[in-house]
């Protein structure tokens, strides 16, 4: 993992870039889907070409699965039954299931609250697709319904303590799927790969001796990186306002909900974390979006081997203590 080294610059963006399904090196196995609402990408290095299109499609398939299981607008998925029956019972969860909402819960704690997958009874009012949100009112009224200090755990069931609130893994979902890509990757003996989904990326090992250049998008220039960050054998994920945003009267309508106020966090542009598991740097980009430099950065830097970087709504951009604070871009 790099700590204190940054590289700076306005560079292409390098290797997370969209494709259809190929092989682009004798060595090199890129590959591509659309899947959980984002493109996810793996490239890994193996000298025996079948055995690394096996194993990625073996990646493939398990990122699948959990899409099926997890996925909110899939009404057969296992969090569309607890948000059809979790106010009325508690609903029987798969063991995986109950343990990822428990880690959510757990990066409610850490964050104050500003992590919080009952975000989404308000959340699936939105619609960044056609311009929708709720009206004042409403937020008013529903805003009693985000707290995930209501969600009752016990004996692998899930129970909602109030009527109307609803969940959703979209803030943690894609770094668990990312990170069991690569378990599946080095259980198929794989020491060199990248995985990406969205904005949530893990490397295993480095490229050839190198490491991997992964930059970060420029927050309000399109097709541009604000910064690229050589690193090796870690994860990271970068939440930003500018993937699924509308505008509507002057303001930025986005999909990062501040559960103190039931609308689109306003404290920054971006918030990109850097740790050793997917999962974790998924849930905490999203945290460190609402919380903001200040709030966010004195939380980073409490937590072991985790760093951030975060472009606040200025524009200006802050490093975690465990980066170095850089020159500016030449
Ligand atoms: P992306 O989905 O673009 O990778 P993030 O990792 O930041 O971005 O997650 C944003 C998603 O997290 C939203 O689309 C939504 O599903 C979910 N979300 C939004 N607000 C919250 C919140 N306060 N707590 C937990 N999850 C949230
Ligand atoms: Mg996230």
């Amino acid at each position: 993992m790099l700590r204190k080294s940054l590289i700076f610059g306005y560079c292409l963006p390098f290797l997370v870039t969209a494709g259809c399904i190929s092989q682009t090196h004798a060595d090199w196995l890129k590959q591509s889907q659309d899947l959980m609402g984002t493109r996810v990408n793996i490239e890994l290095w193996s000298n025996k070409p079948d055995q690394a299109s096996n194993c990625s499609d073996r990646v493939f398939t398990e990122m699948h699965r959990i899409d099926a299981l997890m996925s909110p607008y899939k009404t057969d998925s296992e969090i569309s039954a607890i948000n059809r029956q979790a106010a009325q019972q508690a609903v029987p969860v798969s063991a995986e299931l109950f343990r990822l909402i428990r880690k959510s819960i757990q990066f409610s704690d850490l964050s104050a609250g500003a992590f919080d997958i009952t975000f989404a009874s308000i959340g699936f009012q939105y619609n960044y697709r056609t311009h929708k949100k709720p009206d004042e009112k409403t937020i008013n009224q529903q805003l009693k319904t985000i707290n995930y200090k209501n969600l009752v755990l016990h004996n692998q069931t899930i129970k909602f303590a109030m009527p109307g609130m609803s969940i959703d893994l979209g803030g943690i979902a894609k770094g668990y799927a990312v990170d069991r890509a690569i378990d599946i990757l080095q259980q198929c003996g794989i020491t060199q790969a990248l995985v990406s989904a969205g904005g949530d990326s893990r490397l295993l090992g480095d490229k050839q001796g190198r490491p991997w250049m992964i930059g970060i998008q420029h927050p309000r220039k399109k097709q541009a990186i604000a910064l690229s960050i050589p690193l090796s054998h870690t994860a990271i994920s970068t939440s930003g306002d500018y993937e699924r945003f509308f505008i509507s009267d002057k303001k930025r309508i986005h999909h990062i909900i501040n559960p103190q106020t039931g609308k689109s966090a306003t404290n920054s542009w971006s918030a990109t974390v850097i740790g050793p598991d997917a999962t974790s740097t998924d849930a905490l980009s999203t945290s460190l979006f609402i919380l903001g430099a200040k709030k966010g950065l004195e939380l980073i830097n409490t937590l072991d081997n985790m760093d951030a970087i975060i472009i606040d709504a200025n524009g200006e951009i802050f490093y975690s203590s465990g980066l170095e604070n850089p020159a500016e871009p030449g």
